[in-house]
């Protein structure tokens, strides 16, 4: 594939090809087909604001009792927040994301015509939805090429080498100049995947990595 002129004689260029190498690893590794088809927007948005501050396991337990009772934004606008509680009640800080998503779930009804917004600026004016959250929504709700940057992705990047950076916007923004578009919708997820399995906050298993040979992390063992 061509690179963009941007992309040419630009530092992060120097870059370009050590990430390729690595996404065409982790896709060897992490077969991200089916898991990047596009979901429903909707459901996307609520479990990504469940995520926050909590664990894996425990969020996609909490959004599956959710969706199996409440499956549409009028659905959970309209339902009791006791009765959000209970279904969401293994996520962490449930209360504050009961009292949340029915109030996302009711501005959807009311501002956007019960239709999960396509972009960014939109999305980011709902209440608890942040830069990360509204990508995720714009990657796996309507498979637009941009790169949700969650705890793994600034964690994992910066490990790797690929950019330097104190906080997940900044990692985004660099992310963002270095990833060409046709590559940018599996990024999150391949990185949460090896995040999940390798590449862990705590004592990382650099001994089985695929990647110790190019990383210029300094977490080795
Ligand atoms: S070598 Fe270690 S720090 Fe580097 S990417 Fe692999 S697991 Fe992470």
């Amino acid at each position: 594939m061509p690179k963009p002129s941007s992309w040419e004689n630009t530092q992060e260029n120097s870059f370009f090809v050590d990430i390729e190498k690595i996404l065409k690893i982790l896709k060897r590794k992490y077969p991200v087909s089916k898991s990047v088809r596009k979901e429903k927007p909707f459901r996307v948005l609520i479990s990504t604001i469940l995520s926050q501050r909590t664990r894996d396991a425990n969020t996609d337990k909490a959004s599956a009792m959710l969706f199996s009772v409440l499956k549409t934004p009028r659905a959970i606008a309209d339902a009791g927040e006791s009765q959000i509680r209970k279904l969401i009640r293994s996520s962490g800080f449930y209360r504050v994301k009961a009292k949340r998503i029915k109030e996302v779930s009711g501005i959807i009804i009311k501002k956007f015509k019960g239709k999960v917004p396509d972009n960014l600026t939109d999305l980011l004016s709902l209440p608890g939805v942040g830069r990360k959250t509204a990508n995720c929504v714009l990657v796996f709700g309507f498979k637009k090429p941009v790169i949700p940057v969650d705890t793994h992705v600034h964690r994992i990047s910066n490990r790797l080498g690929i950019v330097k950076t104190k906080k997940p916007d900044q990692t985004e923004s660099r992310l963002m100049s270095m990833v060409p578009p046709a590559h940018r919708l599996v990024v999150n997820e391949l990185f949460v995947r090896f995040g999940q399995d390798i590449c862990s906050p705590v004592r990382p298993k650099c001994e089985k990595c695929g990647l110790k040979k190019i990383c210029k992390g300094k977490v080795y063992p």
